[in-house]
């Protein structure tokens, strides 16, 4: 048998290998306590000298096999789920950067994280420089400061549907000694794997994709074991020095590849929590499992929606990478050759109250401030998300006036389109 498993495979099987005579699915282990018969046996867990169970806020069962069948997805050592994908960058960020350090941003990322970056973290003693992930190579380099601790992209950009070229950026990250962390949520380790591409950290909103029915919301942080942190030893003091609230082990020492995830479980999760329920965990788990089908699906519906759109004379922009002539049709080809995702990003002729007519018209697609999911859903941040903004405001920010995000389900794309259809009509 081949070694290494495809990604379907992956979907249904990873993670979870039941042994004879156990559970098929995975169980839900939903208890925040684990018993054991001598003290002994619970000291040496907490020496971290043992494997084992004591307590949900740091490790769960249910948890540890989801994130074992991301890890798997992904080709990474190790992962984290975490209870939402605030919380995956959050902590990917601080696992490697503590007050008074820095990191460089593309600034075609998710608006949580924007604000996370640019406004949270900054009050935390971490600052942030944005860069268009279009920069050149001397740009970006430009934006490293001797504290840069971590450059950060996303693999397709929400909202703006825009492609990270992963090797330049692993190039720059490398060449500066510091991990690129990607946020892979759009693409999905299905349709992308960073860490081919030379990423060392991947983060998830697994809220999308990954669980694809809105059931959850959810994060997670796969590490790809590949960064040197001994090498930048002193830029990396968390994981290459001893750990005073871990009996002063040092987690490169006693973990090897594993030191990143297992500093982000034993010192973060211990410290600011932001775990899971084994329950949402679950439910994470059924989307995970038919991923690949779905994915598949979404990619094509979007292909031929985006088509729709480009084609039809109301519409003035379309952005979607799987178009011929979009300006990350090449980026598109070389790092998502099987597609991309379901989000397309597009503009009416018109002002704001177009784009609101045309919304309120549809009557399959939902109105929703969600993205990646099933149910085809729409989203306009002038209307929505970014409604306090001024037009003007809204264009400093690097958002279009007229953008609207539709995430493209996996209905009937005859349907989708003689809705979207019906709907233009009416504007
Ligand atoms: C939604 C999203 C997040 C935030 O995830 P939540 O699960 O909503 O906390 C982060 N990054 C990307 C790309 C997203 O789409």
């Amino acid at each position: 048998m081949r070694k290494q498993l495809r990604p379907a495979t992956l979907c249904v099987r990873a993670g979870y290998v039941p042994n004879n005579g156990e559970p098929a699915e995975l169980p839900i282990v939903q208890s925040t306590t684990f018993k054991y018969d001598s003290s002994d046996d619970m000291a040496r867990l907490f020496d971290l000298e043992a494997e084992g169970y004591f307590y949900t806020r740091l490790q769960n069962p249910t948890n540890d096999a989801v994130a074992a069948k991301i890890a798997a997805l992904e080709g990474g050592v190790g992962a984290v789920l975490t209870s939402s994908g605030q919380a995956a960058n959050l902590f990917a960020v601080l696992n490697v950067c503590e007050a008074g350090g820095h990191i460089v941003s593309s600034s075609e990322i998710y608006g949580g994280t924007f604000n996370l970056f640019g406004v949270t973290m900054k009050k935390m003693g971490i600052e942030c420089t944005f860069v268009s992930p279009d920069a050149t190579e001397e740009e970006l380099a430009a934006a490293f400061r001797p504290n840069t601790r971590a450059l950060f992209g996303e693999t397709i950009s929400n909202p703006g549907c825009a492609v990270l070229d992963i090797e330049k950026f692993a190039r720059i990250a490398h060449a500066k000694g510091v991990p690129l962390i990607v946020d892979n949520t759009f693409a999905t380790p299905v349709n992308c794997r960073p860490f081919e591409w030379g990423a060392d950290i991947v983060t998830h909103s697994t809220t999308k994709y990954m669980d694809g029915l809105a059931t959850q919301v959810g994060g997670c942080v796969v590490d790809s074991g590949n960064f040197p942190w001994e090498q930048y030893a002193d830029k990396y003091p968390g994981l290459t020095t001893p750990d005073a609230s871990y009996h002063g082990l040092t987690y490169t020492k006693a973990f090897g590849k594993m030191a990143f995830t297992t500093k982000l479980v034993a010192q973060l999760m211990r410290d600011l929590g932001s775990t899971p329920s084994p329950h949402n965990a679950f439910l994470l788990h059924l989307g995970l499992q038919t991923l690949h089908l779905r994915m598949r699906q979404h990619c094509e519906n979007a292909q031929r929606v985006a088509e729709f759109l480009a084609a039809d004379p109301r519409v003035e922009w379309v952005h979607y990478s799987g178009l011929k002539g979009d300006a990350y049709y090449e980026l598109a080809q070389k790092y998502l050759p099987h597609g991309s995702c379901g989000v397309i990003a597009f503009g009416l002729k018109g002002d704001r109250q177009t784009a609101v007519r045309w919304m309120d018209s549809l009557r399959l697609v939902n109105i929703a401030t969600h993205v990646a999911d099933a149910r085809s859903c729409v989203l306009h941040p002038a209307s929505h998300t970014h409604r306090q903004l001024s037009d003007d405001q809204l264009r400093e920010a690097g958002i279009p006036v007229s953008l609207i995000r539709l995430s493209v389900g996996i209905e009937d794309v005859d349907d989708l389109l003689d809705d979207i259809r019906q709907a233009l009509e009416k504007i």
